[in-house]
């Protein structure tokens, strides 16, 4: 009636949280995360409001504590926070199917993700959609998974696959305008701006600018990947973007005024999860057990290095530091191979001074990845040297070797040298590198189908069992093996 006053709706928001349960002296942490939500729900709830609470993905991969256990304390507590639903991001794919099936039946909380289908029949293998009902409010939550993943995890898709954004959204926004009164698409697409462009990835992927100025009747785009801190709301196409940053250090807020069926008004904002937050008793205690069940492997020293291995991001994603020589060096240790190939997007940390644990070898290595082995040709290694040569400073697929030398002049490979010697085209080199990239991942799509096994030995465990053989790292050769000349 004209008389009702409109439906406040709250929705709190999480994404890639990454295996961040465990707060720091800095903040953060599900502990104090759940109080800041249990204080929103009460102060909501009192005035007759309403409160969801949803992660736009990227629970798994990034702390030792919760990777180990296949992040299912992050599991477990979302779900005792009450979280209402979560799609999947593309970490979501780091591991077998069997993990991520486990979570799903571990969490108490859908999966919503309307493009991760079955190959064959094309069906939504958890749910495309969900109609939650708040008093006499409907909201559904269509829930979207990036194509990126086909380049950025596409290991673990197997009979699965995730298919154009866009196109799924077509088919299922009717359906849920149809039956709800608010329309939240939960998205694991990414916001892209100037600060932070689109990648040039080898495949095609809908971002969620593109998304929202695509569709009429989206309220509110609940998103994550890049990892944005959306101090307010974004409006493109009159649809409300949020995203909370990264790691649990915000927790988003957007309230909602909803009169028949339409948003009659709106805020948003970021609430910093400060070190002053309580810790919810429950979580701190359930978590930390979690943490000390795992101490013991991970705190084991494996060496000493009196110099920092640089693993810092732009570094490693823009030419050779001393710890992507290290990492490429171990595998060949361990393998014996004649090259090793390594990306510099799955080295994800440095190491500073000091004793290196197995947590730390874990932090610079948290993919779980295995070693693999192949056997190349000359002329197949030249495939590879020329499409790195392509790829720009500051992406994921920026290659690191051992064992070979070579130039890149005008975008294309010269001087290719294996242990000293020219590169013969026809001869057949073995050649290591993780699971993922011989995969196909980052675009190293031409070792696809090379002849190799799997080793089934971590990178991690190699690098940690490399350091080991070192005992002591007084200083590693920082030299680059592949030389940019111009
Ligand atoms: P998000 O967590 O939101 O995906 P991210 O840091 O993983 O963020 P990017 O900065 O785009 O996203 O990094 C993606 C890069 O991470 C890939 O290009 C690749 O180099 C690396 N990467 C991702 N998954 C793996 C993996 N399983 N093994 C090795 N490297 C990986
Ligand atoms: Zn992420």
């Amino acid at each position: 009636s004209i008389f009702a006053k409109p439906t406040h709706l709250v929705i709190l928001h999480l994404n890639d949280t990454h295996g961040h349960v465990w707060g720091t002296d800095d903040g953060g942490g599900f502990a104090r995360i759940a109080t800041i939500v249990n204080q929103v729900k009460e102060e909501v709830e009192k005035e007759d409001g309403y409160v969801l609470f949803v992660h736009a993905g990227d629970v798994n991969t990034g702390v030792p504590e919760s990777d180990q256990v296949n992040a299912l304390p992050d599991f477990m507590i979302l779900s005792y926070m009450g979280l209402d639903a979560m799609t999947l991001g593309n970490h979501e794919f780091d591991k077998p199917f069997e993990i991520l099936e486990l979570q799903s039946k571990i969490a108490q909380f859908p999966f919503v993700a309307a493009n991760y289908v079955d190959n064959l029949h094309g069906g939504p293998i958890f749910e495309p959609y969900i109609i939650k009902k708040v008093g006499d409010l409907k909201v559904g939550i269509i829930g979207l998974a990036t194509e990126q993943t086909l380049v950025l995890e596409p290991i673990y898709l197997g009979d699965n696959t995730i298919v154009n954004a866009k196109e799924t959204l077509e088919n299922y926004l009717p359906i849920v305008q149809e039956k709800a009164d608010v329309v939240v698409v939960l998205s694991h697409l990414g916001y892209y701006d100037d600060k932070n462009p689109e990648p040039n990835l080898p495949v095609k992927f809908t971002s969620t600018n593109e998304l929202a100025k695509s569709f009429r009747g989206i309220d509110v785009i609940i998103d994550g990947h890049t990892h944005s801190v959306l101090d307010s709301p974004v409006l493109i196409n009159d649809v409300i973007i949020a995203q909370a940053g990264e790691h649990g250090k915000f927790l988003g807020r957007i309230d909602l005024w909803v009169d028949s069926g339409r948003v009659v008004d709106w805020r948003g904002e970021l609430i910093p999860i400060t070190a002053d937050i309580p810790e919810d008793p429950f979580i701190k205690m359930f978590s930390d057990m979690f943490y000390q069940l795992g101490s013991a492997a991970l705190d084991q020293v494996v060496g000493v290095t009196n110099v920092l291995l640089d693993g810092e991001r732009a570094h490693v994603r823009s030419h050779a530091t001393n710890l992507s020589n290290l990492i490429a060096d171990s595998m060949i240790w361990k393998t014996g191979a004649d090259v090793a190939l390594v990306n510099g997007g799955g080295i994800r940390s440095s190491i500073d001074v000091g004793e290196i644990t197995y947590r730390d070898v874990l932090t610079v290595l948290p993919f779980g990845n295995t070693v693999y082995v192949m056997e190349l040709t000359g002329k197949d290694l030249m495939a590879v040297l020329e499409y790195a040569a392509t790829i720009p400073d500051g992406q994921g697929a920026k290659l690191h070797v051992g064992g070979m030398t070579a130039e890149i002049k005008d975008g294309k490979p010269i001087n290719v040298k294996i242990n000293g010697e020219p590169l013969d085209l026809n001869k057949t080199y073995k050649v290591v590198s993780n699971n993922y990239v011989a995969a196909g991942g980052d675009g190293y799509t031409m070792l696809v189908g090379k002849p190799g096994y799997d080793t089934g030995f971590t990178d991690a465990d190699v690098l940690a069992e490399y350091i080991m053989y070192l005992e002591v790292i007084e200083d590693y050769p920082s030299e680059q093996r592949i030389k940019y000349l111009n």
